[in-house]
């Protein structure tokens, strides 16, 4: 463990320090979770509900840790989201932002949230088209309990490089075109994992999602 902790501490010492590192933790261990944190990261992103809600009750005794949701969410599952995200980034639809402002409401939360945005069509991820979010936006900001803070982009894997980029650049333009035009204030842009994190953060990323680079191969 204490080579996990070295290894996640040199990461976390390359980033910027201004830049909010979300170590994605998804089937990785309650015992490398506690090196991440012995290592000096704080903010946890997981894709699953139920596998968060057995990792928190785990490391309880973390009380300074932010919890981040990263993956798509079913509307079943909001109301245990609302309880055990502080951050809900996958925010992919109109419909689940106004159940999520609900839910919030009946729990006196107020999480904040990204919305996930999808800027090229790729049928295996979820997202507002940039059409959809225009549309959405007048009702998005209209919403009371929900903290709207930025955009969260994954794009598609097979890219090269240049192209990986060229999407961050447009997510970091559309954030800063919705903030001139509209209410909320979209300062945050959660993009970048463990091999486009270098793109992400060219491109202007205030939180990165890695994963792999931290903790090795998942299973
Ligand atoms: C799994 C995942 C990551 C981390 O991916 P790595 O390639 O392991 O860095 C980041 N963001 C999201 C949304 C993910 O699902």
């Amino acid at each position: 463990m204490t080579d996990l902790i070295d290894r996640i501490a040199q990461f976390r010492a390359s980033i910027p320090p201004q830049v909010r590192v979300i170590a994605v933790t998804k089937t990785v261990s309650i015992e490398a979770m506690r090196a991440a944190y012995a290592a000096g990261i704080r903010d946890f992103g997981e894709n699953r509900v139920q596998e968060a809600e057995v990792k928190r009750a785990a490391l309880a005794d973390l009380t300074d840790v932010t919890w981040h949701l990263i993956g798509h969410l079913q509307s079943n599952k909001a109301k245990s989201a609302i309880e055990l995200f502080d951050w809900i980034q996958s925010v992919d639809s109109l419909k689940l932002a106004q159940r999520l402002d609900r839910l919030a409401q009946e729990q006196n939360r107020h999480p904040q949230i990204c919305l996930q945005v999808k800027l090229l069509s790729d049928p295996n991820k979820a997202g507002f088209s940039v059409e959809e979010l225009w549309q959405a936006l007048p009702q998005l900001a209209a919403l009371p309990n929900l903290q709207i803070r930025g955009l969260m982009v994954i794009p598609p894997l097979d890219l090269e490089p240049s192209e990986t980029l060229k999407v961050f650049q447009h997510a970091k333009e559309l954030a800063e075109k919705i903030q001139i035009q509209s209410h909320l204030q979209l300062d945050q842009l959660s993009m970048g994992m463990s091999d486009d994190y270098g793109l992400a953060l060219q491109a202007g990323a205030t939180m990165i999602r890695p994963g792999r680079i931290l903790f090795g191969a998942r299973r």
